[in-house]
């Protein structure tokens, strides 16, 4: 292996950035020339690459967003699509990539290994939901959970000056890692989560005696965008039939979570990463993802990456409860 190509797909998230970084000069401490692929797999089929230089990835590092664009490829997804991909990629002479994305991504790099197994797809997972199978942490998750923490904190200053009942949205459509942790961080009274069943009496229970504990205080209430009912819009409403006792509010967090500087320890995760999948190409391996469980690297294969669930912890979620 002389060449390897490095790009990120889907939606972008804080770190990866850093774990370009990675890729491009653990490439060349091993030698290889490492080419930059703007935009994801359209930037295959558009021929976007560019040799990148050590220097190329100076002062990136505590970025967010990335510097090789993201997009979305619906011709990526086509027999056809992918046909001219490889070709393109054998006219290039890049017979390593790799690929910084969530699932889509992932399957994507699957197919295509395939149909052409002589270009060998190593994955990083670059999506800040968290939401795939062989990792602890995928790059973009702790600095969202972070954003979304420092978010609530300042909805939590203006509640402690007059007393509302604050619903919250987070990112999360399948999964309520985000909701979870950052409901934990910033000392909210509960949380719903995709994973959960929405029940309104119940939650308005908790509510009724979240408000009494609390001798009137604000209340609030992080809801992950993909919780069953629709999301913070709709279960407000349906809230405030039944309690009337504060006036209610509503925040959707939105895109600020995908953004801003990465976290210290996302940038050092995305790093390891990146490192570790540049040493996963020269080794020899093809169709995997890296991923750092209980603080050790893992391969795990696309297809189990992508398919397989994690769940919520438990013990996680009772902590609310007691805490709040
Ligand atoms: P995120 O988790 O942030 O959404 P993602 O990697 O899952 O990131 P997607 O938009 O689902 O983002 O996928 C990225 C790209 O992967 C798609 O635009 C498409 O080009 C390619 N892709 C996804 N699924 C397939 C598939 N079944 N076959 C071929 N290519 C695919």
């Amino acid at each position: 292996m002389k060449r390897i190509g490095v790009f990120t797909s889907g939606g972008d998230a804080p770190g990866m950035n850093a774990c370009i970084r990675a890729v491009v000069r653990t490439g060349i401490h091993h030698g290889l020339e490492v080419v930059g692929i703007t935009k994801g797999y359209q930037g295959i089929l558009d021929k976007n690459f560019k040799v990148m230089t050590s220097h190329s990835v100076s002062g990136i590092i505590q970025k967010g967003g990335t510097i090789l664009k993201s997009a979305r490829c619906v011709e990526f997804r086509t027999k056809k699509g992918r046909k001219q991909a490889y070709k393109n990629l054998k006219a290039a002479g890049i017979d390593g990539i790799v690929a910084i994305g969530g699932d889509g991504t992932f399957t994507g790099a699957d197919v295509f290994m395939k149909e052409f197994p002589d270009i060998k797809f190593i994955g990083c997972p670059g999506t800040i939901d968290n939401d795939l199978y062989g990792t602890d942490f995928t790059i973009g998750y702790d600095t969202a959970i972070n954003t979304a923490m420092e978010a609530i904190d300042k909805i939590k200053d203006t509640a402690s000056a007059d007393a509302r009942l604050f619903f919250i949205e987070v990112m999360g459509r399948d999964v309520g890692f985000i909701a979870l942790r950052s409901a934990i961080a910033a000392g909210a009274e509960t949380v719903l989560l995709p994973e959960t069943k929405t029940d309104i009496k119940q939650l308005t229970k908790t509510i009724e005696a979240q408000y009494k504990k609390k001798e009137g205080s604000s209340i609030i209430v992080i809801v992950a965008e993909g919780e069953e009912m629709g999301g913070a819009v709709k279960v407000a409403k349906k809230v405030a039939k039944k309690f009337t006792a504060l006036p209610t509010r509503v925040t959707i967090l939105g895109h600020v979570q995908r953004g801003g500087s990465p976290t210290a320890a996302e940038r050092v995760n995305a790093s390891w990463m990146g490192v570790e999948a540049v040493r996963a190409l020269v080794a020899g391996k093809k169709g995997i993802m890296i991923g750092v469980v209980n603080n050790e690297v893992v391969h795990t294969p696309f297809e189990k990456a992508i398919k397989h669930n994690r769940e919520i912890s438990p013990t996680l979620l009772d902590m609310i409860e007691i805490l709040a």
